[in-house]
């Protein structure tokens, strides 16, 4: 019988009572690793209730103490990162490599959190009125949410839970149903790193389970990572029932390419961009905008890309892995063919690609399609999977016109060797990430993850300074200390003299 993954409630695993359960399988083979519990009402409730104990004493816990478990956590993920990594793999199909890079991006945002004392200190102006000081502190909300996606079963929930907890806050995890085994380990790694029972609890389930979390009275705040339909759905249901939401949804990221950057490096960026991780990552490039005299780079794009196959999670010679699941896989398939009936251009088909040795992996080859339009779906649509798209224009005005009228806003890059058009190009685009020269710009933890439009409903953004404010509420202080003496009578009006 597959292993049945327990809940975390109140510092225990419990095996789960309910009567549903899915399976979670390898990508890779279709074997099935674990059986998943849908966590039922009372289940939901007893976590926010063990949360909300939890928060009692957690809030008066001194910062230091805070950041001293933020240390110790850092120190334990870095000692299993690779252990960590052989499980996202085995998980997600990931390559090795491409497992550790998502862990250890996540341990970057745990050694932010331990940096709590300086992130969360509030402001002081002295005679701000006579004799008057004011200030301000940074108190901690109640019991936080997070809901996850699969894509990035380390790096996600740890933007969420070491900042939310370090501030002052209690949380209750919901990871994606798809590969919770990550998310389980870190939770119990920060258990072994000496946090207090009833500080983070983790529940599984689908939509049904988040729908309990986002009317609850006790929950405070709420952050989301998936798609846009479910952050569409979270967002507004969430308000409505007066929380804070933070939601960070689906994308279409483009690079524009410009005649004058090395023709090399545009090309190799375009590859690893678009198909590293299968394509499964919010910040994959999904459409080239190449620009002018770069439009006559396709064969070299081409040829680039149809060196890359995907393998398995420890063939060095893999450059992915599979999608997650079947029913991604004839999703894309289905968006590749609807590319070809809407007249694009297939130039690189992977559609038939196979892995020799693992006949059921949800495998993909480097898909690659010329001639497309704004009006295409699959150029209005996320696909999520080892497609590029490719599009010509003639000028960086058109490009960035076009950008702008996409709807996503999470990321986009620029590859030119001109500083003056880099800087227009900052300067004009309606995306909240933009990397020059750089790929795939996904901020480090000292500043946020900063997506905008239809990637992210919210106002806070992830980790860094805003992740504070958002599990933070900001109470200000103004104080004057009497001496002996009256001086005046009833002050009747509202200037504070
Ligand atoms: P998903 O929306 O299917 O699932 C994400 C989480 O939401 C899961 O925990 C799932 O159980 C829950 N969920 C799904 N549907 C729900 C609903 N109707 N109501 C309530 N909860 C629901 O997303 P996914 O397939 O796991 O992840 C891929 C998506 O995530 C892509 O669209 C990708 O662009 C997006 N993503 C965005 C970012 C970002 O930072 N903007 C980062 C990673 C992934």
């Amino acid at each position: 019988m597959a292993y049945q993954v327990p809940l975390l409630i109140g510092g225990k695993m419990v095996p789960s009572r309910t009567e549903q359960w899915l399976e979670v399988n390898n990508p890779a083979t279709q074997k099935v690793i674990a059986r998943l519990p849908c966590a039922t009402a009372a289940e939901v409730e007893a976590a926010v209730a063990a949360a909300s104990d939890a928060f009692v004493t957690w809030k008066e816990t001194p910062v230091p103490e805070r950041a001293r478990l933020m240390l110790r956590y850092q120190a334990l993920l870095k000692e299993q990162h690779d252990e960590i990594a052989r499980l996202l793999s085995r998980d997600t199909g990931k390559t090795f490599e491409d497992a550790k890079g998502d862990v250890w991006r996540g341990i970057e945002v745990v050694e932010q959190a331990a940096n709590i004392a300086a992130l969360s200190m509030g402001e002081a102006l002295e005679n701000v009125a006579g004799g008057v000081d004011c200030y301000s502190l940074t108190q901690p909300l109640g019991v936080c949410v997070g809901i996850t996606p699969f894509n990035f079963p380390a790096m996600i929930p740890l933007w969420m839970f070491p900042l939310a907890i370090a501030c002052g806050n209690t949380f209750v995890l919901k990871p994606s149903e798809q590969d919770p085994l990550v998310p389980m380990r870190l939770a119990e790694l920060f258990m072994e790193a000496g946090a207090p029972d009833g500080l983070l609890q983790v529940i599984h389930g689908g939509k049904e389970v988040v729908d309990l979390l986002l009317v609850h009275s006790q929950v405070r705040a709420i952050s989301f990572v998936g798609s846009v339909a479910a952050g569409q759905h979270i967002y507004r249901t969430g308000t409505e029932h007066l929380k804070r939401v933070q939601a960070f949804a689906g994308a279409k990221n483009h690079m524009v390419v410009l005649p004058d950057a090395n023709r090399q490096q545009a090309v190799n960026n375009l590859v690893g961009a678009s198909v590293g991780a299968a394509g499964q990552r919010c910040m994959a490039i999904s459409v080239a905008v190449l620009v002018g005299e770069a439009g006559n780079w396709i064969p070299d794009l081409k040829a680039a890309m149809a060196k890359v196959r995907p393998g398995i999670w420890n063939d060095p010679d893999a450059g992915y892995g599979p999608l997650i699941s079947q029913a991604a896989k004839t999703r894309v398939l289905q968006l590749i063919t609807r590319g070809k009936g809407e007249g694009a251009d297939c130039l690189l088909d992977g559609s038939q690609v196979q892995v020799s040795g693992y006949p059921d992996g949800n495998w993909l080859g480097p898909t690659l399609f010329g001639g497309v339009t704004s009006d295409m779906s699959i150029y209005k649509e996320e696909i999520f999977g080892p497609v590029l798209l490719v599009m010509t224009v003639d000028s960086l005005d058109e490009a960035i016109a076009l950008v702008n009228a996409n709807p996503y806003g999470n990321g986009t890059s620029i590859f030119t060797a001109s500083g003056a058009a880099a800087r227009k190009y900052q300067h004009e685009i309606q995306v909240g990430q933009v990397g020059i020269n750089v790929p795939i710009p996904v901020p480090l933890p000292f500043f946020s993850f900063t997506g905008w439009r239809k990637s992210f409903y919210g106002d806070l953004h992830a980790y860094g300074k805003q992740a504070v404010r958002f599990y933070t509420e900001t109470k200000t202080v103004t104080a004057r200390w009497f001496d002996d003496e009256i001086v005046a009578g009833p002050n009747m009006s509202i200037h504070l003299k």
